[in-house]
């Protein structure tokens, strides 16, 4: 069928007036409509967390009850996946319930193979976090740079480099810098930027 433009501009002009008479009964009716009552029956405690699982960075919502994890859901405010969810961020509670329980396969504690061996040992986190300081501070003492080739000072050492993981969110990632650059690191990485 061909318009002129006459004819078109009065055939858009009778769609738009339709379209709003029918917005308008529509908005009407909904308003009229008894709103429905959702009954909270679980006390929920509700907390925002990133996916630990990939780069994106995506923001979830979690509902605990005690020490239960009862849902985790995207976050519909979160900038980067405005509430949506890949398979694995939607099965982000699995790592730690399962079935109501929590999950059996959670590490809770430290497992330590000693270099040669061939058996994890179980070990406690005061002799984890003693052994890691230790073996920094022995690698920045033996690598630590005061001078480059040019006789500038730089203070720092070579010897450790870091690696931060996406769940680290904006506040831990600038906590940890802090502690790196005062220590004399220099190669700070990022999985996010890699
Ligand atoms: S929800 Fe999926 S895409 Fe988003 S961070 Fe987690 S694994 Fe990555």
């Amino acid at each position: 069928m061909e318009l002129s433009r006459r004819e078109f501009l009065k055939l858009s002009g009778a769609t738009t007036v339709g379209i709003f008479v029918f917005e308008a009964l529509g908005s009407e009716r909904a308003l009229a409509a008894t709103p429905r009552v959702f009954l909270v029956k679980k006390r929920i405690g509700e907390t925002t967390t990133i996916c630990p699982y990939d780069a994106s960075g995506c923001g979830f919502i979690v509902g605990a009850e005690g020490d239960t994890i009862t849902n985790i859901e995207g976050d519909p405010d979160h900038p980067i996946n405005r509430g949506a969810a890949c398979a694995k961020g939607a099965s982000l509670s699995q790592l730690h319930t399962v079935d109501g329980k929590i999950n059996p396969r959670r590490l809770t504690k430290v497992l330590y193979r000693k270099p040669g061996g061939t058996e994890w040992e179980t070990k406690s986190w005061d002799w984890a976090i003693d052994q890691i300081a230790r073996k920094m501070k022995a690698t920045r003492d033996s690598t630590w740079v005061s001078q480059d080739e040019l006789g500038y000072t730089v203070n720092r050492t070579d010897g450790i480099a870091s690696v931060g993981g996406a769940a680290l969110d904006n506040e831990e990632c600038y906590l940890l810098v802090e502690m790196l650059r005062t220590m004399g690191m220099v190669y700070v990485e990022h999985q996010a930027r890699i």
